[in-house]
């Protein structure tokens, strides 16, 4: 699986996730063919935003008809303040619930810049990595 970022996409989530930064921050991107044609930043609605992100359940919803207009796929994106960008025991349970690509920035190496890494997480919870491409 290869999912492919306009440049300018990718450096608004780096600068969405830097901004939540030292807390997790999550949006949304739509995409259509493997490239991401659209960016939904939102707020995190996490009880406890320092380990766990989550979009709240209306603006989740207001995305989703948003994609549904272009019949877009849904990539749901968040970071990970400390730990590598890999889907979490949590993200996993929630990854296979909702059938989402998950694509995940890690700060571990901050002062530097996240880097991010994309993942299909199955039903089983069987989780497989994907390639990002930044055209
Ligand atoms: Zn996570």
């Amino acid at each position: 699986m290869v999912i492919r970022i306009p440049e300018t996409i990718y450096a608004a989530m780096v600068a969405h996730v830097s901004a939540g930064y030292p807390n997790e921050a999550c949006g949304a991107l739509g995409s259509k063919d493997d490239l991401v044609v659209k960016h939904y930043p939102t707020a995190n609605a996490a009880q406890h935003p320092d380990d766990f992100s989550e979009i709240a359940p209306q603006d989740l919803l207001r995305i989703s008809y948003d994609i549904d207009e272009y019949d877009g796929e849904t990539i749901y994106y968040h970071s990970h303040p400390h730990s590598e960008a890999y889907p979490s025991p949590r993200d996993i349970e929630w990854a296979k619930r909702s059938g989402y690509l998950y694509l995940i920035f890690s700060h571990q190496h901050s002062p530097e810049p996240p880097y991010a890494r994309v993942f299909a997480i199955d039903s089983s919870g069987n989780v497989t990595e994907g390639s990002i491409e930044r055209v």
